[in-house]
């Protein structure tokens, strides 16, 4: 198809998201911030749940509360195959293989820490993980951690001027003390969306390992992890209108299979006794004690939203309001823009002369506008950059374009106060 139909088509599509529709599942939006319409845009960091989700939740308490996996009477087994069923759907959504493949964690930090800690154990001294200067602290300590206990070097990725990888250099990288890549899908304060399948492939073609952090990815993205050929990739729920403490560690079948576990406790065993304790199956052997069963039933719903709006959609919708914030914002005298790769999420981060974010972002919610401030957790790449931190705006298929817009008059007013 022709470049310019291409074009002409994805913004039909994207007009095609039903914002009013949509907002009526967000009662939260109603709400004010110092006496103003709230203008939510800190999704980067925490989207909004859909009211189908929290009533999913209130079902739950209501009806069905038991602990899953435990026991034979009726309120166990419904719960037990919620948290099932969701396994499956999760399965589904990233197009594993099996649902062996889906281990439920607190989040990403936590699906990482597993990974570091599991396969991490079978790392020798000197052996190479390659990390890049945009990761999330989530993707950088548990590495670090690692190092201390057992003497791996960490190798990290640079950036070019306009925050993409520096992909000769990633390349550059490997010898066969390389063990593991490990980086995101898409930079939480960048924006950059990584060559993630290229990477994989390349790294794959040296027998290494891969674990992409899919956290700023997968609310806007569709994830295919058997396209990606990736081993592991992971999410969190909260920032894909889900529930705040479920996560996912999608890894390779064969590989869990060989990892130790990194948690001990009930429903990760299979027998037990004070000599010897043989382990659970997967999914279970990465699942110590009880999990947020009622978040990982609810985060279905966030699933099923998602499904129901159209990721494809999403991300056209999210990536018109983005470009037309960042054009608006580029006018504003003395803002500057951290993060200008060709492929973009749904992220800004700028900032405005030498005012720092933390007096910028309190001028925006004094207008109800809501972003998030400081180093984002991406301390090292504030060092690249010379930076302190950046004000950060995201946003979300409930975001309209009249909240770009205010999130322009918003930065405008406060340049108007803080400049003079
Ligand atoms: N990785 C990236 C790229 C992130 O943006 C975040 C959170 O912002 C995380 C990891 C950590 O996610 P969580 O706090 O949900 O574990």
């Amino acid at each position: 198809m022709p470049k310019g139909i291409a074009l002409l088509v994805r913004l039909i599509v994207s007009l095609m998201i039903d914002t009013e529709f949509i907002r009526k599942e967000f009662p939260i939006l109603e709400r004010t911030v110092a006496g103003n319409p709230l203008v939510y845009l800190d999704n980067t960091a925490t989207s909004q749940a859909p009211m189908r989700v929290v009533r999913e939740i209130e079902r739950i308490y209501t009806g069905m509360r038991a602990n899953v996996h435990r026991g034979v009477h009726t309120l166990s087994q419904e719960m037990t195959n919620l948290q099932e069923d969701c396994r499956e759907k999760v399965r589904q959504f990233v197009n594993a293989g099996s649902i062996e493949e889906i281990i439920f964690t607190r989040g990403t930090t936590e699906a990482i820490n597993l990974v570091a800690n599991s396969l991490g154990s079978t790392f020798k001294t000197g052996d190479e993980v390659i990390l890049t200067v945009m990761e999330h602290h989530a993707n950088i300590v548990p590495w670090q951690l690692l190092r201390d206990r057992t003497g791996i070097v960490l190798k990290v990725v640079d950036i070019n001027d306009k925050g993409e990888l520096d992909i000769e250099q990633y390349k550059s990288l490997f010898n066969d003390r390389t063990v593991l890549a490990s980086f995101c899908h898409v930079s939480n304060v960048l924006g950059t969306v990584n060559p993630v399948k290229e990477m994989t492939a390349f790294a794959k073609s040296k027998g290494v390992t891969v674990l992409i952090d899919g956290a700023q990815a997968i609310p806007h993205l569709k994830v295919d992890v058997q396209d990606l050929g990736c081993d592991f990739y992971t999410f969190s729920a909260h920032k894909m209108y889900g529930p705040s403490g479920v996560g996912v560690l999608y890894g390779r079948k064969d590989l869990l299979e060989k990892m130790p576990p990194w948690q001990g406790g009930g429903e990760m065993i299979s027998v037990v006794t004070f000599e010897h304790t043989t382990y659970a199956d997967l999914p279970f052997k990465f699942e110590a004690g009880t999990p947020d069963y009622i978040g990982i039933a609810a985060f279905a719903k966030a699933m099923e939203f998602m499904n129901e709006t159209g990721i494809r959609e999403m991300e056209e919708h999210e990536m018109r309001l983005c470009r037309h914030a960042e054009e608006g914002l580029r006018n504003i005298d003395g803002i500057k823009i951290y993060g200008e790769a060709d492929k973009k999420g749904p992220v800004i981060s700028f900032l405005l002369d030498n005012v720092h974010p933390y007096d910028l972002g309190m001028l925006l919610d004094k207008q109800g506008v809501e972003v998030r401030t400081g180093h984002h957790c991406a301390m090292p790449l504030m060092e690249r950059l010379g930076i302190p931190g950046t004000v950060r705006a995201s946003f979300a298929v409930y975001n309209t374009l009249q909240e770009a817009e205010a999130l322009i008059t918003a930065v405008r007013r406060a340049a108007a106060i803080l400049q003079f």
